[in-house]
């Protein structure tokens, strides 16, 4: 044992240091209280603080945030309950009602500095927890090949040292614990696609509260528009890396040109104003990254990171935390560090898997002539949003409620495309053959 870790006061030692304290870190922390455990919660923000994110999130993340004994605060919010979500564009419009998940029919799309801030609130009232805001932890203290506390400073202060028997990295997908513990990275995705967005007030809603995402014709850019709490309305695009560094030169223009461009939101956002600066994130990869080692462990972000497109980055945050807690309970009744965290891994890959290969599917549609990738993905989204039943399945797989993989095999798809035909193409050449005799 290292001289500095015996010269440590007892009383400073917790059971579990987790560094990060939105999402990934806050639902950890409770959880692992709920069990008894002593936790210290450091983040190097202070609350309320925004971050780069303008999440929606679905009923799946809602049952898990009231496991966590949250929902009340996050409900208290009174944001909009979104019920519409989907897809529209000029050749085709897959926008429906949401299913139940989790035991809830609707989305939320809450400012992280609103959201992150209300769980907090509940945070610091548990007594197993301390949360230490201001606080930039710079290094793991390693102790006989285990990694035993952390040191940082305090708004920037003296450096302190911080004992733990687990540190929890839930910093983010720049995680520094991963990179002070050498968490490989085992898999990674490229991304293709750079994000500019800003919330704005007086955008018109829809009949009800949405989330949508418009393509425009040539489907380069993706335009994303959530109902927001406080009556503002969040507008996102999607611009493709290739025009990162152009684009990045005036992110104002580039966001308003590109949304203005499609007929429904300028007519939705005529009255719009914009009420933030135009937040942004360049193109960053998916991956997936070795989640635990002696003595330290990687929830949310800092584990496992999917492009923010899939709107999947909340739930898989929270899931993470109560699969942490999982393994913590295991291993509180004798099993071992390593085969509880075995589980966990396995458990958060398999998860995680389907949302995460299927965001590679437009990759692939991509190495196909551009022309007839367009012809299959046309062709299929049609059918899809031409039968109502479907249409709500396809908008399932964001909120847990479909499989992805039963929906996204090819069997599935080409069933769909040929009742799609039945129903639709062959009455309309049937009309046009009748109508051509008569
Ligand atoms: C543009 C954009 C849009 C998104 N849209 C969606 C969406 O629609 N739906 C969805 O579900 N997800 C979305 N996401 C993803 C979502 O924001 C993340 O998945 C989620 O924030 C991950 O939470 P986390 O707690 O793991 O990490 P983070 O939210 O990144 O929190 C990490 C925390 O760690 C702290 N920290 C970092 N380093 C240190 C250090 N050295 N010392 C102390 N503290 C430290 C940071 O201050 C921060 O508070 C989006 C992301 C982006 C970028």
């Amino acid at each position: 044992m290292s001289q500095e870790l015996l010269q440590s006061n007892l009383n400073d030692t917790y059971d579990v240091i987790i560094v990060g304290a939105r999402i990934a870190g806050a639902a950890t922390a409770l959880l692992l209280a709920q069990q008894g455990a002593r936790v210290l919660l450091l983040d190097r923000a202070t609350f309320p603080a925004p971050t780069v994110s303008c999440p929606v999130f679905f009923g799946n993340s809602l049952a898990m945030l009231e496991r966590i004994g949250v929902l009340d605060v996050v409900e208290a919010i009174d944001a909009p309950k979104i019920t519409l979500y989907g897809l529209r564009t000029p050749e085709f419009d897959m926008v429906t009602h949401l299913p139940k998940s989790g035991g809830h029919d609707y989305a939320y799309s809450i400012r992280r500095e609103v959201l992150d801030t209300a769980i907090l609130e509940r945070v610091r009232t548990h007594s197993n927890i301390t949360f230490r805001e201001g606080f930039t932890v710079n290094d793991v203290i390693w102790s006989m090949g285990q990694v035993v506390g952390v040191r940082g400073r305090q708004n920037g202060g003296a450096e302190q040292s911080l004992y733990a028997c687990i540190v929890v990295g839930a910093d983010g997908k720049r995680s520094k614990i991963a990179r002070m513990v050498n968490a490989k990275i085992y898999d990674s995705q490229k991304s293709e696609t750079a994000i500019f967005y800003a919330y704005y007030r007086h955008f018109a809603q829809l009949h009800e509260p949405s989330a949508i995402t418009y393509g425009n014709q040539q489907r380069r850019h993706g335009v994303l528009v959530f109902d927001a709490d406080d009556g503002l309305t969040v507008v996102s695009v999607g611009v493709p890396a290739t025009e990162f560094d152009e684009a990045r030169k005036d992110p104002e223009a580039t966001l308003e040109q590109i949304w203005r461009a499609v007929p429904e939101l300028a007519e939705r956002g005529h009255h719009a104003v914009r009420e933030t600066k135009v937040m942004g994130q360049a193109p960053f990869d998916s991956f997936y990254r070795q989640p635990y080692g002696p003595g330290w462990a990687l929830v949310g972000d800092a584990g496992h990171y999917v492009d923010p497109i899939t709107g999947q980055g909340i739930n898989n945050a929270l899931r993470s935390a109560e699969l942490f807690a999982e393994a913590w309970s295991r291993m509180q009744r004798h099993s071992t560090w390593q085969r509880t965290m075995t589980i966990y891994q396995r458990k958060r890959d398999t998860e995680t898997r389907p949302m995460y290969n299927f965001i590679s599917i437009g990759e692939r549609l991509q190495q196909i002539p551009p022309e007839l990738g367009m012809f299959i993905g046309t062709l299929v989204f049609r059918a899809i949003a031409r039968q109502p039943d479907v249409a709500k399945r396809f908008v399932g797989m964001f909120n847990g409620a479909t499989s992805i993989e039963l929906f996204t095999n090819p069997l599935n798809l080409t069933r769909i495309v040929v009742r799609d035909g039945l129903q639709n193409e062959l009455p309309r050449l049937a009309n046009t053959f009748v109508g051509a005799r008569t």
